[in-house]
């Protein structure tokens, strides 16, 4: 826990008193324990007054419209353009992270872009984003914001995407997922050993948000894991892990091997060799599950939706964009009729590869300038 100078900020939620006199985060599984003047971990949530606060309630760390599929969710609404946007800090420590400019931001003056919920929303509908993604750091960390901005979202039609390392409690992920519709979790690796020396946290919670989403929730969810050369791209881990999918989650949850490149503490490892991602395509194939792709990487054959009954290629993606749809209206098979878990509609969106970075302060309406 760190020190603080006074800072703005909001109510938070999901914390508690200690008859010790200090107060419990009960956000994460972290539970950071704080007395007055202290920060938690994440840096963004802190005790002033006798009370938690959210610091970055209604500032960003940018916005930009990316394509659905770079979240990566290569099931929902394929591509149709997303507003992505974030705040600052994470409630891990990850070694290997690959936006840790943002999440191990501790000058919140980057957090440049103001916008309320009504802000963000209109901003989406502008750009004809269909969705907005909560992402580039967790949205657990900035969960009054994120569900603030999602219960707009969801009145005017936009859908809420969390991307998120699903480092959460029970009773905060209840909250965050009531006001999300899609998510992609970071299954960062199947080794508690990994998740205690590269990100100090624990594997165990992320596997029960897994079972959570699945059991009791009609989130639609895919699952990444960035492969890390030496780390957690051993044969025998990645067939632990698609084992785990397999028999927890079920043989139609998506999953994502995607090449790590060198960044943050981790600058001293190669990127990982395609070959990895195949090796590791082919071993989850072969375990059962149905849906497995590469990513970060030029891979059309990895990256495409292949139909579990026939075998046909049923998306074609070269990077980001779809370039084959063989697809019913009612998200089958048109070879012969297996249908397809997920959310399509009758024809793919057409956004292409295309990123378009927006300011919120700039767009007509904004409730707030800087
Ligand atoms: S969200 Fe997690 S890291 Fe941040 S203060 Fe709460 S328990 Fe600590």
């Amino acid at each position: 826990m760190i020190g603080w100078e006074r800072l703005e900020g909001i109510a938070a939620r999901h914390w508690h008193e200690l008859e010790d006199g200090r107060i419990q985060c009960d956000v994460c599984p972290r539970y950071c324990k704080l007395s007055e003047g202290q920060r938690g971990l994440c840096f963004v949530r802190g005790r002033q007054d006798d009370r938690m606060l959210l610091t970055t309630y209604g500032r960003s760390s940018g916005f930009c419209v990316d394509p659905i599929e770079k979240k990566p969710l290569n099931h929902y609404l394929p591509g149709t353009p997303i507003l992505s946007f974030g705040t600052a800090g994470c409630n891990l420590t990850c070694k290997f992270c690959q936006n840790w400019d943002i999440s191990k931001a501790r000058d919140l003056d980057r957090l440049q872009d103001v916008a309320t919920p009504q802000d963000i929303v209109r901003a989406a509908i502008a750009s004809h984003s269909r969705s907005i993604a909560y992402t580039y750091n967790d949205p657990v960390i900035f969960l009054e914001y994120a569900v603030a901005v999602a219960k707009v979202a969801r009145e005017r039609g936009i859908r809420n995407v969390a991307v998120t390392a699903g480092y959460v409690t029970a009773q905060a992920r209840e909250e965050l997922f009531t006001w999300m519709d899609a998510a992609n979790v970071d299954l960062k690796a199947f080794s508690e050993e990994f998740y205690k020396r590269l990100c100090t946290g624990r594997l165990a919670a992320v596997l029960e948000t897994l079972e959570y989403l699945r059991r009791e929730t009609k989130v639609w969810f895919e699952i990444t894991t960035l492969l890390i050369p030496g780390f957690n791209d051993g044969a025998a881990e990645v067939k632990a892990l698609s084992e785990w999918v397999m028999t927890k989650l079920g043989p139609d949850v998506p999953l994502h091997f995607t090449a790590f490149h060198p960044d943050y503490k981790m600058m001293n490892l190669p990127p990982t060799p395609r070959a990895t991602l195949t090796m590791a395509r082919d071993i989850a194939r072969a375990v059962g599950l149905r849906f497995v792709y590469t990513g970060n990487v030029n891979d059309e054959s990895g990256q495409s939706t292949y139909c579990p009954g026939c075998g046909e290629r049923l998306i074609g993606r070269d990077w980001y964009k779809i370039n084959l749809w063989r697809l019913t209206g009612a998200g089958c098979c048109v070879n012969c009729g297996t249908a397809i878990p997920g959310l399509f509609e009758p024809s793919p969106g057409r956004f292409g590869r295309q990123r378009l970075p927006i300011r919120i302060s700039d767009q007509p309406h904004a409730s707030a300038k800087r």
